[in-house]
């Protein structure tokens, strides 16, 4: 009974889901309307780690500054941060802006149509280059995104962790086998949407689901068993100060991050560890003891990424003066909503929340 259970979980799979996607599916979404390579590539790295609704408002602003590869690689990379501001993982827009360099450098402008191919370019993995080739081109390749990796685990009851080497073997596996031959650019888009609506993380609908005659994880009811999790849910905790200064006119100091690491690039309040006095910030900066006005410590507040929280612990500065050091140091000020750097949300918020 089990394996012919079993051997009737992939017959047809895609036949239900795609009948299912051409009924209740999202077929208005803006890099479907024309689905161009170069939409479908900006669509498919936006949505790397964000939910299509975050994404569409980002997207429809991005296109309309940046409506092709040339108009992108002939930018200033600030500016693409820019447009990036409060996506969040600033990575992926440094690599769109590298690749897009490279595309219209020495691709004469053309997408690769190939996964291979479009491997090459920075900031696309496996599972992009394949959403990228099904949605532009039509070629057949299997996708694992997220979402994915989700709907698989569950159908096939996938013991271990998705972060495992063998589990993701194996979820490669599923997901060759489970993809068409026909219809794969909507079976590509059809099985994203499932993880996204129905099959969801917490309380999925399983009542809903086209393929729940399949589900292993809904047969022996353990559904949000699956994927399992690597190890404990305890998070990892950093914690930073931000020193916000603030000039006479209002205008607060900012500085460039380094490419590695959060916010990657991006402009931001500086941020050091949480032990670090005032004092010792101002010594280092260059800045005079002298010029302080007030200090007074700001609202900590969390901010969460994939793997940890930050807390961010805010402490404000007002001047008397605007200091040399920081414009030798390459800082710049900005008054809140009157910048064009690319800032972090958290950098953004800080600075907002700035009271004199
Ligand atoms: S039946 Fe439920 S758990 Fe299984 S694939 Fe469908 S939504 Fe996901």
């Amino acid at each position: 009974m089990a394996e012919a259970y079993h051997s009737q979980a992939h017959v047809g799979f895609a036949a239900r889901l795609l009948a299912w996607w051409d009924e209740h599916g999202r077929k208005d979404l803006p890099w479907q309307h024309p689905r161009t390579p170069y939409r479908v590539w900006v669509s498919e790295i936006m949505l790397q780690q964000t939910q299509v609704t975050t994404v569409i408002p980002y997207f429809r602003r991005f296109m309309t500054r940046f409506p092709d590869v040339h108009s992108l690689a002939g930018s200033d990379l600030d500016e693409v941060l820019h447009y990036w501001s409060g996506l969040g993982y600033y990575a992926r827009a440094r690599n769109l802006h590298r690749a897009a360099l490279l595309v219209a450098d020495e691709l004469g402008g053309v997408l690769p149509e190939t996964p291979n191919a479009l491997q090459e370019l920075p900031g696309v993995g496996r599972s992009t280059a394949a959403a990228i080739a099904a949605q532009a081109y039509g070629i057949r390749a299997p996708i694992l995104d997220g979402n994915v990796k989700r709907v698989l685990a569950r159908q096939h009851r996938l013991p271990g962790p998705v972060s495992s080497s063998k589990t993701q073997k194996e979820l490669w596996r599923l997901a060759e086998r489970h993809t068409p031959r026909d219809r794969v650019a909507d079976y590509t888009q059809a099985i994203m949407d499932l993880g996204a609506t129905i099959c969801r993380r917490a309380r999925p609908q399983c009542s809903l689901c086209p393929v729940r005659g399949s589900c292993q994880a809904l047969a022996t009811r353990d559904v949000e068993r699956f994927p399992e999790r690597a190890g404990g849910r305890n998070r990892r905790l950093e914690r930073r100060r931000y020193f916000v200064l603030v000039e006479p006119a209002g205008r607060c100091l900012v500085e460039r991050r380094p490419e590695l690491g959060i916010w990657g690039g991006l402009w931001s309040p500086p941020e050091r560890e949480a032990n670090e006095t005032l004092e010792s910030f101002l010594a280092v900066a260059g800045i005079h003891r002298d010029l302080v006005d007030e200090v007074h410590a700001g609202a900590p507040f969390r901010h969460g990424f994939s793997h940890f929280d930050l807390a961010v612990e805010p402490v404000y500065v007002r001047l008397k003066a605007v200091p040399t050091a920081a414009h030798e140091r390459g800082g710049r000020w900005i008054r809140p909503g009157e910048h064009a750097l690319g800032l972090s949300a958290v950098a953004a918020k800080l600075i907002e929340a700035n009271a004199w």
